[in-house]
């Protein structure tokens, strides 16, 4: 038998398997993560920001010393001479991130070109790259900044008085001027405040990791107490759990429900065990009663069986000695001429007979049911055993006008078999046929095929209803067993026609249709099956 696998184990099986997921390690994982990107992010993000501001910061300044160098350069352009502005250059210079500045005229002639520089200096810049006449930050390589800013010179004459403030100022463009400003401490300045800003955040994340572990690790430790006496419950001892007033509202109710639930459980597993050990008690009593019963019937069965045995027996003789003393007188009568008795005296032969035929039946009956029924097989032909049968039952079948059709060539060899029992079989069939057709038909046909004997014998009969099919074989069973009933008869002719068959390794089969008739088959294998003998005991 498949024995299921219990619920609880299959669950064991499966947490142990997801064990390495634990909720702790989930969660830790989970935030530690989320906090470690978290803190990254806002290092980049503040790191962008303040490289922003500060490479602002460095523009604006170079813008502002670049139109400051304009400014003084107007003397220099309006008289083509760089020397001029040469003060106002090293001035400019003075400023530890501008590397080189120069002079362009309009026509762009290089008038002042000073410090150092690696990088080519912006020339042939036309007027119309300043719109709005300010300095402004041409593209360059990553390590220098190129700021450059117009010049103009201005004619207003004081000396006129008609000239006033809203009159137009006459403005002519002069050249330019530029500035290389070096960006390298612009970029270190960013990459260092964007490494600390990175060691500050994953210091963050760090310390977030540390906290949450410990937060989690104070949460769930209640939860995981709760568990481990969950666990060791699972293994039959009904364990409650210690409820912490610190832990977690939700901790705190599923512990207590599961304590109310624990002592429920323990409340009715002590109540099912009490009742299981009265019902075992109760099973054992009755077992044994039963027991004691079944002795006492099976005592009783085999009391009844030795004393139906020994009855029969001390009943056979006296009887035996009635018949042949009956058969002495009619003798007698006969050589004396009293021939007026001779029907009285046949009387007493044909009632004794009778007796004699329900003594043995009984006997055998009892002989089967004690178990003491013995097989004694020998060969011997079966068309011939047939043939005796059949002249046995021959004034039964004669008395009721009836024709017997026997089929049997198939019949004519040799069988080993218990004779005495075949034959009683064949006696019982053909007498019941005999008795229950009238100017009918018996068949009794016989074959041997595939070492086993083949016997029917079937009539055109009165038949036997489907219900009566059933209840027929039984002992002392008769369709009509009323008092005055129309066929003579023991009930125990196909009781012990059935035993016999089963005995000799064969089964029994009937077919039947009331007022059609009836057909009985047996079949007897010539070695019988041990296994299928049936055992009376
Ligand atoms: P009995 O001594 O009464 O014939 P059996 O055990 O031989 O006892 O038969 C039991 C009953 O089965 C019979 O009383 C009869 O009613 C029925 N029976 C047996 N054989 C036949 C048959 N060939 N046709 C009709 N009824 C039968």
């Amino acid at each position: 038998m498949e024995i299921l696998e219990e619920p609880a184990a299959l669950n064991q099986r499966k947490i142990k398997k997801i064990k390495s997921r634990s909720f702790q390690a989930e969660l830790f994982t989970r935030f530690s993560i989320a906090g470690f990107a978290l803190a990254i992010i806002a290092a980049f993000a503040y790191s962008y920001m303040a490289s922003t501001m500060i490479s602002r910061f460095y523009e604006r300044e170079g813008i502002q010393a670049t139109e400051n160098f304009a400014q003084l350069s107007a003397l220099a352009l309006l008289y083509d001479s760089g020397e001029n502005a040469k003060e106002a250059a090293f001035a400019t210079l003075n400023f530890p991130s501008i590397k080189h500045v120069a002079i362009i005229s309009a026509k762009n002639t290089i008038l002042l070109d000073e410090g150092e520089t690696n990088e080519k200096i912006l020339s042939s810049l036309d007027q119309s790259k300043w719109l709005d006449g300010s300095a402004r930050l041409f593209p360059s390589s990553k390590a220098t900044w190129q700021i450059a800013a117009p010049v103009y010179t201005v004619f207003n004459d004081d000396s006129d008085p008609d000239l006033t403030l809203d009159d137009e100022i006459e403005e002519t463009y002069l050249g330019y001027v530029v500035i290389q400003v070096d960006t390298s401490e612009v970029r270190s300045f960013q990459l260092d405040i964007f490494l600390r800003n990175l060691v500050v955040g994953l210091g963050y994340g760090f310390a977030f990791a540390i906290i949450l572990s410990l937060t989690l690790r104070r949460l769930l430790k209640p939860m995981n107490e709760l568990t481990s006496v969950m666990e060791e419950t699972t293994d039959g001892a009904y364990k409650s759990t210690e409820i912490d007033p610190e832990a977690s509202l939700e901790v705190i109710k599923i512990a207590d429900v599961y304590n109310q639930m624990i002592s429920k459980l323990a409340e009715r597993d002590q109540k099912l065990r009490g009742q299981k050990d009265l019902l075992e008690t109760e099973v054992a009593l009755r077992t044994s009663e039963l027991v004691q019963a079944r002795d006492t019937a099976l005592e009783a069965n085999r009391h009844k069986s030795e004393f139906l045995a020994n009855i029969t027996h001390e009943l056979r003789t006296p009887l035996q000695s009635i018949l042949g003393y009956t058969e002495v007188v009619k003798e007698v009568l006969e050589d004396e001429g009293i021939f007026n008795c001779e029907k009285d005296v046949d009387k007493i032969t044909h009632n004794a007979d009778h007796l004699l035929s329900l003594i043995n039946s009984i006997l055998d009956i009892s002989k089967i049911e004690a178990g003491k029924m013995e097989i004694s097989n020998q060969n011997i032909n079966i068309k011939s055993l047939l043939a005796r049968a059949v002249d046995t039952v021959a004034p039964l079948i004669e008395k009721n006008n009836n024709e017997l059709k026997i089929i049997a060539d198939e019949a004519d060899s040799e069988f080993l078999v218990d004779e005495k029992k075949l034959f009683q079989i064949l006696l019982n069939l053909l007498s019941n046929a005999a008795k229950f057709t009238h100017e009918g038909t018996i068949t009794l046909s016989a074959s041997i095929r595939k070492k086993h004997l083949l016997i029917e014998v079937s009539d055109t009969g009165i038949g036997i209803d489907q219900e009566q099919q059933d209840i027929i074989f039984e002992p002392f069973r008769q369709i009509d067993g009323s008092e005055t009933r129309q066929f003579l008869g023991t009930g125990l002719g196909l009781s012990i026609t059935m035993h016999f068959t089963q005995l000799l390794g064969g089964k029994i089969k009937l077919d039947s249709e009331v007022g059609k008739g009836s057909c009985f088959s047996v079949s007897i294998p010539e070695k019988p099956n041990p296994e299928t003998v049936i055992d009376e005991h």
